[in-house]
């Protein structure tokens, strides 16, 4: 058995970024920029309208009211998407659309509520004195061309999807998925919808592991239940060290008559790295490497697999994919925890603010078989190994579990 930390240094070691690969806008969601985006051009492009209404000189509004209405000549219409040819001398006006380029000569826009509306005529009545720039979108306002808009890194959400549409981008440069295989192995795993029959489980693990799997940007290529026999891990596992950058187990690598992961790793060729670390849950965790290949051998119990699937296989998928690991953050005890002597200790928890403060508690089941202790969790509370137990009122780390919130 290792410690937590020796552990991880060896894992971030062995850690090494994908490669890029260009993507459509639209098949781009949830994936991870591999360069950063800047603005091919300023934004606004071009003076435009924020309103419908009438392009107009503002000097010749001066002193215009409902009571008092300025007559200016309407020479001509300008409406979004037709080209900015327009131009407007003394006396005149535009009508002049949402999204419309300002005509030459025109510095400010009236709006149509201020006016006596749009028609065919060749005059209209102002009934406000328009101050220049007034609903103008000036060019270049919000961004100018060449600024940065989005740094490499950065996962695209809707704000970044949009943001990179706005610009144009038709195909963003992002890092390859990593391709993963996740198996479960036991015989007593039945699936979901099956009966069960004396002795017997359901499978769990795997739907979790598959939905991690994918909430970390990683696509699952290969997936399956293994019986614990070795010549039906061989086979499953001679392909996916052939075809998968991460390959993820769930049970067998422990100390059970039956746990042969392990040795078929070994006999495939995989250099085992570590096998034991010194925490709980999830102490038989083997690590090891393939020629191209990430091998996590999780326990199967299922706190012990969804939380070193967290702690151990999500951060290397992210680094995978050019993401810097997230700090875990700082929170305040409400309730005791009780720490390992010599383990790093993980439960499920909850965090929430209370006066400006991140407090949290841990889950009140805290059987590694517990998996329902994960339901109401928002987090991933953790302890380093010492003699007395934490108190409420001590810090604790916290590591908010990325798709829920702190509520
Ligand atoms: P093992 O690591 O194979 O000794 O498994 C430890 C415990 O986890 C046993 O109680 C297994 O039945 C259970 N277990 C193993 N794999 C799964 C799975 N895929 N889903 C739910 N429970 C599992
Ligand atoms: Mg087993």
């Amino acid at each position: 058995m290792i410690p937590f930390q020796e552990a991880k240094n060896i894992v971030n070691g062995h850690l090494f970024q994908l490669k890029h690969e260009k993507v459509s806008l639209s098949e781009s969601a949830n994936r991870i920029l591999s360069e950063d985006v800047v603005a091919t051009m300023p934004s606004p492009q071009f003076d435009n309208s924020a309103m419908d209404g009438f392009a107009v000189r503002s000097e010749d509004t001066i002193g215009a009211s409902k009571e008092n209405p300025i007559t200016l000549k309407m020479v001509s219409v300008s409406s979004a998407g037709s080209p900015s040819d327009i131009e407007i001398g003394p006396g005149e006006c535009a009508q002049c659309m949402t999204g419309a380029a300002i005509p030459k000569g025109a510095d400010a826009i009236v709006m149509v509520e201020e006016s006596s509306g749009f028609s065919d005529d060749e005059s209209v009545q102002i009934f406000l004195e328009a101050s220049p720039g007034k609903h103008i979108r000036k060019q270049g306002e919000e961004i100018s061309e060449g600024d940065l808009l989005i740094h490499k890194g950065a996962k695209i959400s809707p704000s970044e999807i949009g943001t990179c549409a706005t610009f144009g981008y038709g195909e963003l440069t992002v890092f390859q998925k990593p391709k993963v295989a996740i198996f479960g192995t036991g015989n007593e795993l039945i699936e979901p919808g099956n009966p069960l029959e004396s002795g017997q489980i359901y499978n769990s693990n795997l739907y979790v592991f598959s939905d991690l799997a994918e909430k970390a940007g990683a696509e699952v290529i290969m997936r399956d239940v293994i019986q614990d026999d070795k010549e039906s891990l061989r086979h499953f596992l001679s392909e996916a060290l052939e075809a998968c950058d991460v390959v993820i187990s769930s049970g067998g690598v422990s100390m059970g008559r039956y746990d042969y992961v392990r040795d078929v790793f070994m006999e495939l060729g995989v250099e085992e790295h570590f096998w034991k670390v010194a925490q709980k849950p999830g102490k038989p965790l083997f690590f090891g490497t393939g020629q191209n290949t990430l091998i996590f051998g999780l326990p199967g119990n299922p706190v012990s697999s969804y939380i070193g699937f967290m702690e151990w296989v999500w951060p290397a998928l992210e680094t995978m994919m050019g993401k810097t690991e997230s700090k875990p953050l700082s929170g305040i005890l409400t309730e005791s925890f009780s720490r390992e002597s010599i383990k790093k200790r993980f439960l499920f928890g909850k965090a929430w603010i209370e006066n400006g403060q991140l407090v949290s508690k841990p889950a009140t089941k805290v059987g590694s078989h517990m998996l329902t202790s994960s339901l109401e969790a928002n987090c991933i509370l953790s302890a380093d190994p010492g003699e007395t137990i934490l108190n409420k009122g001590d810090e604790i780390c916290v590591n908010i579990l990325p798709w829920k919130k702190i509520v």
